[in-house]
């Protein structure tokens, strides 16, 4: 049995989700430069250009690339043979999550009632946790920052199976459209199909933080996941939506078993900045 101090985990998730607002990764910039290489809109190529510029000052100066610096959400991969000591593990998550947003100078944009009160929290916790058991002796840490203008663009549909792959494909496409340039494009669209009800959203959610290099292994789901790139891209949103061909950078689909009489499709939507982290303790 391996012991894992909790204290190294809020280590961790302070400096990722630091990092996460200060740093774009290296895929989500290079699938933005091929993008203004295509992109024929001159607006397009302005808004592009302003956004890789807006990464590389964040990057230099530790600034966060965006105002809305998101809720976090955490994804933690637990071996089974961890035993972790020092404290509980969803206090040690949101300390680090704390820690992140205050010392690091990032909006706090939590409220501790949803419909109400309304009132913010003050250090952006409680954040999101989803917790999996896995064999081993790792852990593994995925934080994501979500921003809210892409996040409300998000949808979940209980599709049936006669809907079938045109179905899915009617459900994406209408989701972007309806989003149009609120969620900030060019967009990472992260499509959970299959599952359950809120199965259907955790694999959404995600596969927005795959890297962007990545394709799905099943090549019927690759091809479908070009497919859906391409057709979102000929909506003509376009780069914070004036219009062009970039309104998505990557489509990525993630899938699970589900049952005979459903086809669930979640759509979640995640806006340029794409930010996430991820470590292994
Ligand atoms: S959708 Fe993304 S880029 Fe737009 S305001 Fe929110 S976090 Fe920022």
């Amino acid at each position: 049995m391996r012991e894992v101090q909790v204290s190294t985990i809020t280590q961790a998730v302070k400096e990722m989700f630091m990092e996460a607002n200060y740093v774009i990764g290296d895929d989500v910039m290079d699938k933005l430069a091929q993008a203004r290489q295509k992109e024929p809109s001159p607006l397009g190529q302005m808004v592009l250009d302003q956004i890789m510029e807006n990464n590389r000052i964040g990057a230099e100066d530790s600034l966060c690339v965006c105002q809305d610096t998101g809720m976090s959400v955490v994804y933690l991969t637990i071996g089974q043979d961890v035993h972790l000591t020092g404290g509980a593990l969803e206090a040690a998550v949101n300390e680090g999550v704390r820690q992140a947003y205050t010392e690091g100078f990032l909006r706090k944009s939590i409220v501790a009632e949803p419909l109400f009160d309304r009132k913010n929290t003050g250090d952006n916790t409680p954040c999101v946790i989803h917790v999996r058991l896995v064999p081993g002796d790792k852990v593994h840490i995925m934080c994501i920052a979500k921003g809210f203008g892409s996040e409300n663009m998000s949808q979940l549909k209980m599709l049936t199976p006669s809907d079938g792959v045109e179905g899915v494909k009617k459900f994406v496409l209408k989701v972007v459209e309806e989003a149009g340039p609120n969620p900030c494009p060019p967009l990472v669209v992260g499509v959970g199909i299959g599952g359950s009800f809120e199965l259907s959203a955790l694999m959404a959610k995600r596969a927005t933080s795959l890297p962007l290099t990545r394709s799905h292994k099943d090549p019927r789901y690759k091809a479908l996941e070009e497919e859906l790139e391409q057709g979102i891209n000929r909506l003509g949103i376009g780069p914070a939506g004036y219009g062009g061909q970039t309104t998505a950078l990557k489509v990525h689909i993630v899938t699970a078993p589900t049952h005979i009489a459903g086809l669930p499709v979640a759509v979640n939507i995640c806006c340029h900045v794409a930010r996430h982290a991820e470590r292994v303790l």
